[in-house]
């Protein structure tokens, strides 16, 4: 977990400024669409827990956004569970660890589904698209897209929290939690 403290209602922010691609991808996702499958809510819940939010900050944003379109009783139904369960409160208990690049990169991604490593898993044409959008100017979408090219993800990861902080990370990018704290110490420096 983040050894700066990190706060709920900041989300939308760390989302904008300080998330990995995969993540601000499945955020923003879910903000348009209130809603997040299968994939994206595994990947994506445990990160939240592993950047340092509680099971009650987990819960809310699930709840609040899930809830804009379907009923609360549908939302404990379907998809409280899962919530529980990442924070062991429930089933085997276990404490869950967020995914690691590595396998979030090995990982499969249907059609129709937004999780995954966006380095590896979108086409060339979208990704250059999420790149722009996201700032990078047209000299670092076409190097990210080089060393994507040469199946180079995670240099290309790294390179992006280089072009979207203004300094390189400290180390090469292996996990998207490193990717956030690394983010939170450059930030409150
Ligand atoms: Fe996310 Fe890791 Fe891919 Fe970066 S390299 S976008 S942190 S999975």
């Amino acid at each position: 977990t983040s050894k700066v403290s990190v706060s709920v209602e900041f989300l939308d922010y760390y989302a904008k400024k300080q998330f990995p691609l995969c993540m601000r991808n499945i955020h923003e996702s879910f903000r348009s669409t209130h809603h997040m499958r299968h994939g994206s809510r595994m990947q994506y819940g445990l990160f939240l827990k592993g950047i340092g939010l509680s099971y009650d900050d987990c819960m809310k944003v699930w709840r609040d956004e899930f809830t804009k379109l379907i009923d609360e009783n549908t939302f404990d139904k379907k998809y409280a569970y899962q919530v529980k369960h990442q924070h062991g409160k429930v089933g085997s208990m276990a404490n869950y660890r967020p995914y690691s690049c590595m396998s979030i990169i090995m990982g499969s991604v249907g059609s129709g589904e937004n999780h995954g490593c966006p380095f590896k898993h979108f086409d060339a044409t979208n990704l250059k698209h999420k790149l722009s959008e996201y700032g990078v100017s047209n000299e670092g979408v076409e190097e990210l897209l080089n060393l994507v090219k040469a199946t180079h993800y995670q240099v290309a990861c790294t390179k992006y929290f280089e072009y979207t902080h203004g300094k390189p990370s400290k180390q090469v990018i292996n996990h998207p939690n490193q990717y956030f704290e690394e983010s939170q110490e450059l930030l409150s420096n």
